[in-house]
């Protein structure tokens, strides 16, 4: 427990699993009152429970970023149960058709915008609204390294991390006066769980990935959560419209 972030309070999405419940955890250690969401209700109180069991303070809102009505909710219970919002993670994404542009299913290129780029736009919009009531306050959304170089049989989900981007830019540049930062991370590849799990099944694939990793690891959910973290932090105060590689120096050589 640190009390960079005590007095603050704010929402993380799909805190059920991976870098979400990793930022959520962050941010609750770090001294902040923190709304878990997630689309799965068994993954979100999962992460209010694992905070509450190191002391932090938390709770659960079931959402899905996809549908704006939902997410106004969210940032609504937000304000409602602690008082304000000081910051947002907004970190649902997903991967949805991963073959060539060629044989692209348009329903998984929605889905993907739906989810990815238009979730982060209804959550950016609410949240930037609640946060002008409460004097500003600091948005991460979660891009992705596909978000700032292309990525073979994943055009999508690389389409919607730049969108993410390039948002993120645009907001900071709208925003900045009303006392309001946004960023982005750009996650490398991490160890979630299904990636833990990917990676037994294929040892050699996985050696060959880490091999072309300039740090020879992987990063974990919590080297992503703590810049999160840092970034909700007045530590950041001078940092906004960027999106920062987490990627142990990954897209240096790209
Ligand atoms: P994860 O699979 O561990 O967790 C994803 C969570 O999202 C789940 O709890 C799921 O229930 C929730 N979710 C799915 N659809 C949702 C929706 N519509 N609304 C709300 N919640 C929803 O995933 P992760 O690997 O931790 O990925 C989190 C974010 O990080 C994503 O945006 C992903 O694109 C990005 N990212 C991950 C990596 C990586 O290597 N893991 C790399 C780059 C970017």
């Amino acid at each position: 427990m640190t009390n960079l972030l005590k007095g603050k309070a704010g929402l993380v999405t799909a805190a059920g699993s991976g870098i979400g419940r990793a930022s959520a955890v962050a941010l609750a250690n770090a001294g902040a009152k923190v709304m878990v969401s997630d689309i799965s209700e068994e993954g979100g109180q999962e992460t209010v429970n694992i905070i509450k069991e190191n002391g932090g303070e938390a709770q659960f809102f079931k959402c899905d970023v996809s549908d704006e009505e939902q997410v106004k909710a969210l940032v609504d219970e937000t304000v409602t149960v602690f008082g304000k919002l000081d910051f947002a993670h907004n970190n649902a994404g997903i991967n949805a058709g991963q073959v060539k542009i060629g044989e692209m299913d348009a329903n998984d290129w929605d889905k993907t915008m739906k989810i990815n780029l238009y979730g982060t736009f209804y959550s950016v919009k609410h949240q930037v609204n609640a946060m002008l009531q409460s004097g500003g306050g600091s948005i991460v959304n979660t891009a992705s390294g596909a978000g700032l170089e292309g990525s073979p049989n994943m055009t999508p989900y690389t389409a919607s991390k730049h969108g993410i981007v390039g948002l993120t830019k645009s907001v900071a540049l709208e925003y900045g006066k009303q006392n309001i930062r946004i960023n982005a991370i750009a996650p490398g590849a991490t160890i979630t769980p299904a990636i833990e799990g990917w990676a037994k099944n294929h040892p050699e694939q996985y050696n060959g990935v880490l091999e072309s990793l300039p740090a020879g690891e992987m990063s974990t959910p919590e080297d992503q959560g703590n810049v999160v973290m840092f970034l909700c932090s007045d530590l950041a105060r001078q940092i906004s419209g960027v999106t920062i590689p987490v990627d142990g120096g990954y897209t240096a050589g790209k």
